[in-house]
């Protein structure tokens, strides 16, 4: 078998055997296929797509290509969540510590930023001296002990996945939904939970630009987890607009410490209540969703979710001073304030090119080698409906050297306003579930 005539077979559009799939995966992994030709098969699917049953092995290739973790805690169930990616998106990381301050066990593996969304794990890293590569005894000790983690995966979790996630970030091959449900999916089902909430975003600055496509992401992902014997609820969630008032991996967390605090913006709160409600409701905590809502607010009005976030972050070695006093933390020293060109109301905000703007400065990753700059990011100071006065600020950029100039270029043609009132965005739009 060799890796050509695979390429070229997906290429003509034909249906690759299971065999196909597990020599690209296992040969990539054992590096005796090169990133270039992994590359040209990864174009191939973006632009072929492939078939349920190809999905499905592929999502197992990249799934036994390690070990898959089991826990076992009495009848405390486990919840995972993973979100399909979008700008401004720091949910998981509120998400997991107010979850587990409801009694609930969170095994969560993350990844990075991919494309112009940012990633978890990098948002974390923000955090001095957090470590995300954790062990699978220390992933599992954690859950144990506090009841959340938020790892990467080691060398042994779906490294299939981890390898294939860093090259289609570089190669322009996100946008693919056999490749986004079988990376996310491989993650989720290697981790150890036993149902999982997933929020599928649809708009400007998600993957799948319209609600059409998201539902057929979201019914991909719940037909793998549902062989797998998963529970699996799926939100379909607006990404027109960037979630919350912070992009950038620093001010991501700050913004973290305000959701737990009961002081963050509206949209990005509710969305972390929502999705741990429908957690808890999956784990069988609650009787129903308004019940797993007000468990939730409660957890974050009585100051238990902020607790454990510190604990959570203090286990995995992070200086909670930090997250005590975020005046701690640096943010990039140039400030440049983006505003509104005319009065009226915003009618739209790109928010791919708001992303992207952010991965300019330094936030996200162009090539695969480029560290990241934590530093950097965007703040929102308006959302879509809004009416601004000319002149009124829209966004402010904070950066350091790196890429201002096309950052601002890039924002600045994200935004368009309108003379007649628009209709505010509805965040949560649709719920598809197993259970
Ligand atoms: N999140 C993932 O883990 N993988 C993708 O492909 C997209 C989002």
């Amino acid at each position: 078998m060799q890796a050509i005539e695979i390429i070229k077979k997906k290429r003509d559009r034909e249906t690759l055997s299971k065999d196909d799939i597990y020599f690209m995966v296992n040969k990539y992994c054992d590096e005796s296929i090169p990133d270039y030709q992994m590359s040209a098969f990864l174009m191939s699917v973006c632009i072929n797509g492939m078939n349920a049953e190809e999905t499905s092995e592929l999502t197992n290739a990249m799934l036994y290509s390690g070990e898959i973790i089991s826990h076992q805690y009495n009848g405390t169930p486990l919840v995972g969540k993973h979100s399909t990616g979008g700008v401004g998106d720091k949910t998981s990381i509120p998400l997991a510590p107010a979850v587990a301050a409801c009694g609930l066990k969170v095994p969560k593996l993350s990844g990075r930023g991919l494309g112009h969304t940012g990633g978890t794990l990098d948002k974390l890293e923000a955090i001095p001296g957090i470590k995300t590569k954790l062990t699978v005894a220390e992933y599992k000790a954690q859950v144990d002990e506090i009841g959340c983690v938020i790892s990467g995966q080691t060398g042994n979790i779906a490294p299939a996945d981890k390898k294939i996630y860093a090259l289609r970030d570089v190669t322009g091959c996100v946008e693919s939904i056999p490749l986004i449900s079988s990376s996310i999916m491989s993650k989720k089902l290697a981790e150890g939970a036993d149902s999982l909430v997933l929020d599928v975003k649809f708009g400007s600055g998600a993957f799948m630009k319209n609600i059409e496509q998201a539902r057929i992401l979201a019914n991909s992902m719940v037909s793998l987890g549902t062989k797998m014997g998963k529970q699996v609820t799926v939100c379909l969630t607006n990404m027109d607009q960037p979630l919350g008032k912070m992009i950038g991996n620093t001010l991501e967390i700050i913004e973290t410490i305000d959701i737990l605090k009961n002081k963050g913006p509206k949209d990005s709160t509710e969305l972390t209540i929502e999705l741990g409600a429908e957690m808890l409701l999956l784990a069988d905590m609650v009787a129903s969703l308004e019940e797993g809502r007000a468990k939730m607010r409660h957890s974050i009005e009585s100051g238990a979710a902020f607790d454990k976030f510190l604990q959570m972050i203090k286990y995995q070695g992070g200086d909670i001073s930090y997250l005590e006093d975020p005046s701690k933390f640096t943010i990039a020293k140039n400030k440049v304030v983006i505003t509104a060109q005319e009065t009226g109301f915003i009618a739209h905000m790109d928010s791919e090119k708001i992303g992207t703007a952010c991965v300019l400065l330094g936030g996200g990753r162009c090539e695969i080698t480029d560290s990241i700059d934590h530093s950097v990011g965007i703040e929102i100071h308006a959302k879509i409906g809004q009416y601004v006065e000319k002149d009124q600020p829209i966004l402010t950029l904070f950066a350091n050297e790196k890429g201002l100039d096309k950052a601002i270029e890039k924002v600045n043609s994200a935004i368009k306003i309108s003379s007649c009132p628009v209709d505010k965005l509805t965040l949560c739009q649709e719920r598809i579930s197993t259970k």
